[in-house]
């Protein structure tokens, strides 16, 4: 038995206020004249306040990250492009923002050293140069794209990331104080991002201890925050960012299951946003996951959460067809959720029913 050697982020700080700390964190890792390039979330674009906090020193930029898509590997490459053609070389990128931000600094840090198009290295252990620092500062919590070492992105073909032990940050800052402005509707739908890597990482079969501990405890925060309490305060953000970091730190070890394998599908054929689209499938899996659906349903009620009904309705075989190949590509999260003989269980005509209850 061989056991996955996996690739952690470098260097960690978490605190209210933390993000003052930028500027001394990022002096070592300027390289000369070479600019930091700062990703921030399109939500900060007219916040004076906060662009003046962002340290900028010499030629250094912010670029304002269009959100309104997932990340796509043609904004990717043309981000990658235009800073080439303005700086040659940069000394990092900073994504500050949610996983949207956060994956795009990650692969644009790596197409600055690696030949053609973030398309080509859609899948597993396909890139082969180190890319150039970067740093990730989540301004909304839930995804774990702060630890995890990948990317997601559409592409021409595939929606995919770029996994890879060059796609962890070298440094991430957790600052609590930077997720208080999430509006509630979007602050759940992506803290249940959270909530059910947990579920899927605890139930599924390539759990282990090391998954288990940090997935139990992720599990716990997020039911503290919204099974056992319906109010936000201050304590909750700071408990919603350490259980973002352990959710992703739980899946890193292990896997996701059937609701991101589905709600992939739906992504990449309705644009459906990842925080959302999951809590639309999950929602409907209690087949699958049934302590963790009752559970789910609560905190919906509880606080007064709109999950999206009838979405695939009208919808052509085709659109079927194509969801389901989407979904049924991803081996490894069906194989996690449902074990080696996963097709077996998991036939496309179960896979269409279910695709149509969404
Ligand atoms: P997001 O980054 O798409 O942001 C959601 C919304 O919140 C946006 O409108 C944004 O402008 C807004 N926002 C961000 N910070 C805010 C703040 N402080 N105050 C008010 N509004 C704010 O959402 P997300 O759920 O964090 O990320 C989803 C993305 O993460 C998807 O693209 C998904 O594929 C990706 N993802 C990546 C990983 C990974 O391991 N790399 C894991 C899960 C999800
Ligand atoms: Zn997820």
């Amino acid at each position: 038995m061989s056991f996955r050697n996996f690739k952690m982020v470098d260097y960690v700080v978490y605190g209210r206020g933390a993000f003052n700390q930028l500027d001394e964190i990022l002096a070592p890792r300027r390289k000369g004249e070479a600019p930091m390039i700062f990703f921030v979330d399109q939500y900060f674009e007219h916040n004076s306040t906060f662009l003046a906090r962002v340290p900028l020193r010499g030629k250094d930029k912010v670029v304002i990250i269009d959100v309104t898509h997932e990340p796509k590997t043609t904004y990717v490459d043309q981000l990658r492009d235009e800073l080439t053609a303005e700086f040659g070389t940069v000394s990092g990128i900073i994504g500050i923002g949610g996983g949207s931000v956060m994956d795009m600094a990650k692969a644009v840090s790596l197409m600055m050293t690696n030949p053609g198009s973030s398309a080509d290295y859609q899948g597993w252990d396909l890139v082969k140069q180190a890319g150039v620092y970067k740093a990730g500062i989540p301004t909304i919590s839930g995804t774990g794209a702060e630890v995890s070492r990948t990317t997601v992105l559409t592409g021409p073909v595939r929606k995919l990331g770029m996994n890879s032990d060059f796609t962890p940050f070298d440094q991430i800052v957790l600052d609590p104080e930077l997720i208080s402005t999430v509006p509630a509707q979007q602050r759940f739908y992506t803290a249940m991002d959270c909530f059910i890597h947990c579920v899927e990482s605890l139930t599924g079969t390539y759990l282990n201890t090391f998954s288990q501990s940090y997935g139990e405890k992720a599990q716990d925060l997020c039911e503290e925050i919204f099974l056992h309490q319906s109010a936000w305060s201050p304590e909750s953000d700071e408990k919603l960012m350490m259980a973002s970091y352990a959710g992703g730190m739980s899946i890193a070890y292990s896997q996701v299951g059937v609701a991101h394998a589905v709600s992939y599908g739906l992504s990449y054929l309705l644009g459906t946003k990842h925080g959302i689209g999951n809590c639309i499938v999950f929602d409907k899996l209690e087949e699958f996951y049934p302590e963790g659906v009752v559970k789910f349903k609560k905190m919906v009620d509880l606080h007064r959460i709109e999950i999206p009904q009838g979405i695939t309705k009208g919808l052509s075989d085709a659109d079927f067809e194509k969801m389901m190949d989407v979904s049924m590509g991803l081996a490894p999260l069906w194989e996690n959720a449902l074990g080696k003989n996963w097709q077996e269980q998991m036939t496309r005509e179960r896979l269409r029913a279910l695709y149509e209850r969404l």
